[in-house]
């Protein structure tokens, strides 16, 4: 399941304080409202915050409301976060400069209630269900976590980070040891609640920095960095053994995984995948509930 705030925030930004309170009065029933006096402040509370809309005021001090939309623009944390102007310019240049910057609406001052709460609903209704897609699309329905899909798009920078910086990256293939049996045995509804709960076993195993990933039906990937072969190796064990002992649903089940370091043979994460892939089939190979690793030639120059 995937969870998001009930609640949207709308981040108000105006230097008069009278207007934000006839604002804050319009929408504080509907949104979480947030506040700030200056562009400056406004850059601040919309990288804490990323609230679902924000009301930006043209003429303040220091930053103006364009120069404000401009940087929020053109950084990556706060470029989807949409902007009505809500302003005293009432003429059309200045409304078409609005828009063309990237503003979604123009709202011209005095403040009409009625039109001010339907057009920021409008908003944040668009925004909440556009982050409802770009997280459906990043997730898997059944267990929450990351999908084969999004490991595929982050993994190019993972890795490119992991050689710039050269820290070392591990992938871990788990995989659940005769699922298919379970399935029979016990039905695909209980196969899928078993699938949840190893999914929910393996998140609040990892690390906020480790990836974890359903790749496929009952194998999940953990992509971790800064990790090298040993580290992972130990982890890996940990999680098998305590899996192992998890019955959940009181059915026994048990994993093999594979494990494999990222080195400087692998030309990508294809390569890599292999590798831990290899190793994943040879722990079945060698009677399941095992972790293998991928020893590479040059991995095994170093140990010896
Ligand atoms: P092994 O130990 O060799 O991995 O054996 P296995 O039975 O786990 O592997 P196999 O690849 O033969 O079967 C995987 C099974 O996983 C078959 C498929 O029906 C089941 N499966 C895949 N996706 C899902 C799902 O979303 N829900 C449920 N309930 N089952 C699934
Ligand atoms: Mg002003
Ligand atoms: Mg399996
Ligand atoms: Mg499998």
């Amino acid at each position: 399941m995937i969870l998001e705030p009930k609640q949207s925030t709308v981040l108000i930004v105006d230097d008069a304080p009278s207007n934000i309170r006839v604002m804050a009065a319009v929408l504080q029933e509907q949104h979480r409202v947030k506040t700030a006096m200056s562009g400056q402040q406004c850059i601040e509370m919309a990288i804490k915050y990323k609230p679902d809309l924000i009301l930006l005021d043209i003429e303040m001090p220091g930053l103006s409301g364009y120069q404000v939309c401009e940087e929020l623009k053109s950084m990556d944390e706060t470029r989807d976060i949409p902007i009505i102007f809500v302003t005293g310019r009432v003429n059309i240049e200045d409304e078409e400069m609005g828009l063309r910057i990237g503003a979604v609406d123009y709202i011209t001052k005095p403040i009409r209630p009625v039109i001010l709460s339907a057009r920021v609903d409008t908003h944040v209704t668009l925004k909440r269900q556009q982050d409802r897609l770009i997280k459906m699309a990043m997730h898997d329905q059944l267990t929450g976590l990351f999908n084969r899909h999004y490991m595929l798009e982050i993994v190019g920078q993972k890795l490119a980070r992991a050689r710039r910086h050269k820290t070392p990256l591990t992938v871990m293939l788990i995989d659940i040891d005769h699922f298919k049996k379970i399935n029979d045995t016990h039905g695909h509804i209980v196969g899928d609640q078993i699938l949840e709960h190893v999914g929910q076993f393996l998140f609040e195993q990892c690390r906020v920095e480790d990836t974890v990933a359903r790749f496929g039906g009952e194998e999940f990937v953990v992509l971790m960095e800064p990790c090298g072969l040993n580290q992972a190796h130990y982890k890996a064990e940990l999680m098998r053994d305590e899996l192992s002992r998890l019955t959940p649903l009181d059915i026994d089940l048990t994993v093999s995984i594979g494990i494999a370091e990222l080195n400087d043979d692998d030309n990508g994460f294809s390569t890599l995948l292999k590798r831990a892939d290899d190793a994943l089939y040879n722990a079945k190979e060698s009677g399941r509930n095992c972790t293998v690793l991928s020893h590479t030639p040059e991995l095994l120059a170093r140990i010896s």
